[in-house]
């Protein structure tokens, strides 16, 4: 090994590559990581992290609404975007400063620079104009907003990579998909004021999502007052003398916005990374495929997260990253676990959700029993908010393994943690009805339907 300059190079500083460079560094292993933006990527600079901190501002409306209830009287309020900006930021850094202060203290080396590949064994670090060399090369240089050319007008929109930093807050948005961005930026613009429409091309917005979830969250979205046109596309944007923008749909509508968002899925970065010099492959979405280790099709180059399409969440990467540590260092193959990823969507209200959906299920399974419950939670009783939430599981009727869980309300995501443990144990029913209600809480609903409220047989709906 010592005829390279370092045991691993990491190529991308988010959170999979800190993540593998910092455990192969505690290991005593010698390891660079070379990023050319901000340390934390995706999820700490333009994702999870901003995203969560501009769900809790854009929910200080309702709130304020609902203190009355409870006897509050709410002064006058307002909200100032340039506030928010400044103090996200300033959030955001401090973690990116703990990001690689995580990985100097583990005896890691930070390079802050673009690096691409030379060969299979040869990094350049471009910003230094000189190369090193490695034993063992990571690939975490993540995703990117898919940018739409085949609409003209798109040079006009923006993506979630701007969002953040707006010089201002804009009046009125389109927001193009129906995906986790698109869904959690309609609810966020429309919580602090912004007249909202999301336009998706599909009939249910969320296509991945338990039906019930997706009606029941379009529905409480429409009567939050944010306008969801599906199915439909823009067909044009066009920037009008006012330097507001016109966005045309297929269906011949003209909306008339200050921003048109696109949300219509990420793109992995691989352009331009030395890849093919280095015999690295890539499918045709231009993203590396690897084995059921992350190990691309060159022996000693390795590669986690949303650079490898498969599943494009921040824990994967994190997961993927340690396999991969044990594979490569500890001598132990470890295969990352993809299976049964529990998973939140920020709208408002919140979805969590752990395994199949209904629909999913019912395609492989001949019997199942679903337990539904839709009560509006006690915290909307004096508030006077009616919004409902939802409660379901998907139950196998042969075996009785809970499959899938699904709640749309308040704190779904975090509930959603802790179903993933019961769902990745494969508990049954009869372990949930065991279980002893936490009361009063919403939650406690998860143990007390003790009912299915219908029955799937072969795919059809049967009442029970
Ligand atoms: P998604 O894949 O979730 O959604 C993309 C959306 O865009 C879909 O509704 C898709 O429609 C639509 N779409 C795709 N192409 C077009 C097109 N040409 N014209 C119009 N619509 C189109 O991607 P996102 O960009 O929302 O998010 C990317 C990933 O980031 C997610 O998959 C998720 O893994 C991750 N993420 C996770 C979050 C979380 O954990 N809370 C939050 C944000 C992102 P269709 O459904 O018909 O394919």
């Amino acid at each position: 090994m010592a005829q390279y300059d370092y045991d691993l190079f990491v190529i991308g500083g988010g959170s999979g590559g800190v993540r593998a460079a910092r455990i192969a560094a505690s290991l005593g292993k010698r390891v660079a990581l070379a990023e050319e933006f901000r340390f934390g990527g995706t999820c700490v600079i333009r994702g999870c992290v901003p995203k969560k901190l501009y769900v809790y501002a854009s929910q200080f409306p309702e709130h304020f609404e609902d203190a009355a209830g409870y006897g509050w009287t709410v002064g006058e309020t307002k909200f100032d975007w340039s506030t928010l900006v400044a103090n996200k930021e300033r959030e955001i850094s401090r973690l990116e400063a703990i990001y690689k202060r995580n990985l100097e203290g583990a005896g890691g080396e930070t390079i802050h620079s673009r690096a691409t590949l030379v060969d299979s064994h040869t990094i350049r670090i471009e910003a230094e104009n000189r190369t090193v060399t490695a034993d063992q090369i990571l690939i975490a240089t993540g995703g990117r907003p898919s940018i739409h050319p085949a609409l003209p007008g798109h040079e006009h929109c923006i993506y979630s990579d701007d969002v953040f930093d707006l010089p201002e807050l804009p009046k009125a948005i389109m927001i193009e998909g129906g995906g986790y961005i698109a869904v959690e930026f309609a609810n966020i613009f429309h919580g602090l004021g912004v007249e909202t429409t999301l336009v998706y091309r599909g009939k249910e917005i969320l296509s991945r999502f338990d039906m019930d979830l997706r009606h029941t969250l379009h529905q409480t979205m429409v009567e939050k007052g944010i306008r969801i046109v599906c199915p439909a596309v823009s067909e044009e944007v066009v920037k009008r003398p006012d330097g507001r923008l016109d966005a045309r749909l297929n269906t011949g509508e003209v909306l008339t916005v200050d921003q048109v968002m696109l949300a219509i899925g990420r793109t992995p970065n691989t352009e331009n990374l030395g890849l093919e010099a280095a015999g690295v492959e890539m499918d045709r979405s231009g993203a590396i495929p690897v084995d059921r280790f992350s190990r691309t099709n060159v022996g000693n180059i390795w590669a986690v997260g949303d650079v490898t399409n498969r599943v494009q969440l921040t824990p994967v990467a994190i997961h993927e990253a340690m396999c991969f540590i044990e594979t490569a260092f500890k001598d132990n193959p470890t295969e990352p676990d993809h299976d049964c990823i529990a998973t939140a969507v920020f709208s408002q209200p919140e979805i969590g959700t752990v395994g199949l959906s209904e629909d999913e299920a019912s395609k492989r399974f001949a019997h199942l029993e679903i337990y539904r419950a839709s009560f509006r939670p006690m915290r909307h009783t004096l508030s006077g908010r009616q919004e409902k939430m939802l409660m379901k599981l998907v139950v196998d009727g042969d075996t009785r393994v809970v499959l899938g869980a699904h709640i749309l309300g308040p704190d779904a995501g975090e509930m959603a943690q802790l179903l993933g443990i019961s769902l990745k144990a494969r508990l049954t029913k009869d372990d949930f009805d065991r279980t002893m209600a936490v009361h009063p809480s919403a939650a406690e609903e998860l143990v007390t339907m003790y009912k299915p409220s219908y029955l799937v047989r072969n795919g059809a709906r049967v009442e029970s």
